[in-house]
């Protein structure tokens, strides 16, 4: 398999020397693997290249080499001359980072792996059928002439173990065994990667799940919880994990599976953080869009404003009815 990354992309990259590297809200390990393996990468090729992100690292990837050198929004500034987003489908996923205003005249280049991507760059590399945009960074990497380090590989495979659940989802190919084969050889340590990404599980996330599966609904197929602020609180978490929804995949009896996670939105309003998952033959992601977010087919999210039991009563019929017709239409894998 060859991939064919556009050439104004490539010609974008080489021609900038003042690069802001930028990944998504709600960062996960491709977010973090993706924007600094890439950051390494540019730096390498001799390019001033920094990474900046929306919300503060988050302390299990603070492991990362040049994690701590990622710029939190109020950092950023307006001398770049390119700005290279990363594993996002539209440009409101780089939260405060990017200000329309302040940034209008730096062009931006994309290169993701979502279907849901809206091409918002002037040079877009989306490859759906990449699991990680990470893996995507191996092939720049020798597009660009320059082979990953141990740094680089470190990042890059953190990305597609994290993103691929560690070579278990349903896009996980040969493509993306040969780059993270290429990875480890390159100096990446597999199991120094998993050890520190899925298998870890602090104590009170274990007791933040108890609570919130006990509470577990299933109905024709579909399964979810809610996770309330409450909740979070008194785990003492200001988030939630996306493993919880893996759990929630798993179950025998759901083809569909979601996460609500409550949250306060810009205006200070309630809102409502949804993650979706489906098994194979079932899809998630035109649902995401249609409530406005985006993903890939097995994983997909959005944010809703409103009450938590309002979202619930509005999303479940949705993901219900989407269930039903799919599996009408379509054989179960
Ligand atoms: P998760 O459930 O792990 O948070 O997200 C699953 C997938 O959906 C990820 O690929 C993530 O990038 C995408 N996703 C989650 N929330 C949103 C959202 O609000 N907007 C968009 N565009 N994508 C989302
Ligand atoms: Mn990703």
């Amino acid at each position: 398999m060859t991939y064919y990354i556009p050439d104004d992309l490539l010609a974008a990259l080489r021609a900038a020397n003042h690069i802001l590297c930028v990944s998504h809200v709600n960062a996960d390990g491709d977010a973090y693997g993706s924007v600094l393996g890439m950051t390494h990468l540019l730096q390498r090729l001799g390019k001033h290249a920094i990474a900046a992100m929306p919300d503060p690292v988050i302390p299990d990837f603070t492991f990362l080499p040049g994690a701590d050198a990622i710029i939190a929004p109020h950092a950023v500034t307006d001398v770049y001359d390119l700005i290279v987003c990363l594993d996002m489908s539209s440009p409101d996923r780089m939260g405060a980072v990017f200000d329309p205003a302040r940034h209008a005249g730096i062009p931006l280049v994309v290169i993701d792996h979502h279907i849901t991507n809206t091409r918002f760059g002037i040079a877009n590399w989306v490859e759906a059928g990449c699991a990680a945009t990470s893996q995507m960074l191996v092939y720049l990497a020798e597009a660009l002439g320059a082979s990953p380090d141990p740094e680089i590989a470190t990042c890059l495979l953190t990305g597609i173990v994290t993103d691929t659940l560690c070579f278990r989802t349903s896009n996980t190919t040969p493509e993306v065994l040969e780059a993270a084969m290429h990875l480890q050889r390159a100096g990446a340590n597999l199991a120094a990667t998993v050890q520190r990404t899925l298998n870890r599980l602090p104590f009170s996330t274990l007791s933040l799940w108890s609570r919130v599966l006990a509470d577990a609904r299933l109905e024709e197929g579909v399964v979810w919880v809610t996770v309330s602020q409450a909740q979070l609180r008194a785990a003492g978490h200001t988030d939630d994990d996306s493993r919880l929804n893996s759990i929630l995949a798993s179950v025998n009896e759901a083809d569909m599976s979601a996460v609500f996670t409550e949250k306060i939105n810009a205006q200070g309003g309630p809102a409502v953080e949804c993650s979706f998952r489906a098994k194979p033959g079932f899809t998630v992601g035109e649902l995401a869009a249609q409530l406005g977010g985006g993903g890939h087919a097995p994983a997909s999210g959005c944010t809703l404003d409103g009450a938590l039991d309002a979202v619930v009563a509005r999303v479940i019929p949705l993901m219900i009815a989407a269930r039903r017709a799919q599996a009408m239409t379509e054989p179960r894998a």
